[in-house]
């Protein structure tokens, strides 16, 4: 397995949101994560991107047990597998829109020139090749939805996670989106997993799992 996690648990004070969640995933497949609101999908996904930690339980890539990681190590992590594109997106307000999407390079000091030039591709196949110059708060929500799905995958991450990558985008680019995300995923071995309201989105994948009230049911 790429991914297994085993019994993780989270509770926010007396709120128990995980309750004993385990499952696996393997390199270079795809998961769904769908359940009502509230359930404790995000919350799974943020454990799952080494954001949260969890209160009990085992996160393992390759084998290697995360939750055992320094803070500094864990960063480390972060860079170097995570791709995490978030429900609610967060490019910075004074950076323009390529210098956004060029923060995860600079921050793993890789090199500038080929990020850039993928991030150039990314952004013409998602038609927001117009937005690189201009700043998050100058272009739409769908917009800055794929500027941050691009700084997401701009270092070609093992693990690519998604919150609801398409909740703000009509059909056309829900299907554009999730076949990039497919693309991506596939042409850089990653492991893909969508956490997703969308039926039509769900659907699609081979594999899924339903949250509800912090257990998989199927
Ligand atoms: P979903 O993504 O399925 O809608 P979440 O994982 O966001 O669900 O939330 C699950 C539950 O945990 C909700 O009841 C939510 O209010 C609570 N919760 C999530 N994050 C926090 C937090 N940081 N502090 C306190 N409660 C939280
Ligand atoms: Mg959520």
């Amino acid at each position: 397995m790429f991914l297994q996690v085993n019994n993780i648990e989270k509770s926010y004070g007396k709120t128990q949101v995980l309750q004993g969640v385990s499952f696996g995933v393997e390199e270079n497949k795809e998961l769904a994560i769908v359940g009502a609101s509230g359930s404790g999908k995000s919350t799974l996904l943020y454990i799952l991107g080494a954001l949260e930690k969890p209160d009990r339980g085992e996160l393992l890539v390759e084998g290697r047990d995360i939750s055992k990681l320094n803070d500094e190590k864990l960063a480390a992590f972060r860079n170097e597998y995570i791709g995490f594109i978030f429900q609610f997106h967060f490019l910075l307000p004074s950076m323009n829109c390529l210098s956004n999407m060029l923060l995860p390079a600079r921050i793993g000091g890789k090199d500038l020139a080929a990020v850039k030039k993928r991030i150039t591709k990314y952004a013409e196949i998602l038609s927001v090749t117009h937005c690189l110059k201009k700043f998050p708060f100058e272009i739409s929500g769908g917009e800055q939805q794929r500027i941050n799905l691009i700084r997401a995958i701009s270092l070609e991450p093992k693990l690519l996670l998604c919150d609801e990558p398409t909740g703000s985008l009509d059909s056309k680019n829900t299907e554009i989106v999730i076949n990039l995300l497919r693309d991506v995923a596939k042409s850089i071995n990653s492991t893909l997993i969508v956490v997703t309201h969308d039926e039509k989105v769900s659907q699609t994948f081979n594999h899924k799992i339903t949250i509800e009230d912090g257990q998989i049911i199927s």
